[in-house]
C-alpha cells in the first residue's frame, strides 16, 4: 500500500464545551481539496489526485458519545486493517480520544505531535469526562501512547499544569515556539492538529479565539521539517459556522495536502 492514504470524515461534535459546528466540517475540507481556486500538488510537488487518497466517506454516528465513540474506534481499526496510513477529518477535538484507543493497539508506544492552543487535559469540564477539553487526559490515563508533545499551547491554567506535570506531557508554549526546532520526534509518529492552534486571523473558522497563535506559515515548515513518517493524523476543530468567508475550509485542505506528505514519503 505505499503511496496511498485512508481518509475518513468523522462528523461528530456533542463534546463540544460551547458551541456546536465541527460535525459540518468533512464534506467543506474535501470540497476545498482541490478546488477551482488551487490544484491538487502539495509544495513537495507532488500530486494527490485519482488513486492517492483512498475516501472511507464520512462515519454515520449515533447520537450518544458512548456509542458513537465505540463506533470511531471500530472504524480506525477497520481502516488500519488495511495497511495505510489513516487521516481523520473531524469533528471536535474529543474524537482523537478513540482513535488513539484504535491506534495504540497496532502501534506500541506511539509519540502523538499535538498541535492547540489548548493542552486538552481537563479531568472533566462540565461535568463531561468525554469533553473535547479533555481527551488527552483519558489517553494519558490508559497509557495508550508512549509520549505527548503539545505545541502552541496559550492557554494553560493551574489544573491543566497540574495535568501535564502528572502525566509527563512535554508543552511547548507558544511564547516558547523557537523550541520546536530541537524535538527530537520518533517513529511511530502520530499528528494531532486542532486547527485553533493557528491565530484566528488565519483560521477564524474555529469555536474558540485565542489570540496570539501561530500563522499557516508556521505550522507548515513545521509539518514540512518533521523527518518521520506520519502513521496517523487529524483535522479537527474546524466550525464552518464561523467561517463565514470559507477561508479556514481552504487552510484545512492545505494542512491535509502537506501532512499527507508525511505519509506518502
Ligand atoms: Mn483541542
Ligand atoms: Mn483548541
Amino acid at each position: 500500500m505505499a503511496g496511498t492514504l485512508s481518509l475518513v470524515g468523522i462528523p461528530f461534535d456533542l463534546n463540544s464545551s460551547f458551541l456546536r459546528g465541527p460535525a459540518n466540517a468533512p464534506p467543506l475540507i474535501r470540497e476545498a481539496l482541490p478546488c477551482d481556486a488551487g490544484n491538487s500538488f502539495n509544495e513537495s510537488g507532488r500530486d494527490l489526485s485519482a488513486g492517492i487518497i483512498h475516501d472511507a466517506g464520512d462515519l454515520q454516528l449515533a447520537e450518544t458519545a458512548g456509542e458513537a465513540f465505540q463506533a470511531i474506534e471500530k472504524n480506525i481499526d477497520d481502516l488500519l486493517g488495511k495497511g495505510r496510513p489513516v487521516i481523520s477529518l473531524g469533528g471536535d477535538h474529543s474524537i482523537t480520544y478513540p482513535i488513539i484507543r484504535a491506534f495504540s493497539r497496532k502501534f506500541p508506544g506511539l509519540t502523538v505531535l499535538h498541535f492547540d492552543a489548548h493542552p486538552d487535559l481537563y479531568d472533566e469540564l462540565q461535568g463531561n469526562r468525554l469533553s473535547h477539553a479533555c481527551p488527552f487526559a483519558r489517553i494519558m490515563e490508559e497509557t495508550l501512547i508512549g509520549r505527548l508533545v503539545q505545541v502552541g499551547i496559550r492557554t494553560m491554567n493551574r489544573h491543566q499544569r497540574e495535568q501535564a506535570r502528572r502525566f509527563g506531557v512535554e508543552v511547548i508554549e507558544m511564547k516558547n515556539l523557537s523550541a520546536m526546532a530541537d524535538l527530537r520526534l520518533s517513529a511511530p509518529l502520530y499528528l494531532s492538529f486542532d486547527m485553533d492552534a493557528l491565530d484566528p486571523a488565519f483560521a477564524p473558522g474555529v469555536s474558540h479565539w485565542e489570540p496570539g497563535g501561530m500563522s499557516v506559515r508556521e505550522a507548515i515548515s513545521f509539518i514540512q521539517g518533521i523527518r518521520v513518517p506520519l502513521v496517523g493524523a487529524d483535522i479537527v476543530e474546524f466550525n464552518p459556522e464561523r467561517d463565514s468567508s470559507g477561508r479556514t475550509a481552504t487552510v484545512c485542505a492545505k494542512l491535509l495536502k502537506e501532512i499527507a506528505e508525511l505519509m506518502l514519503r
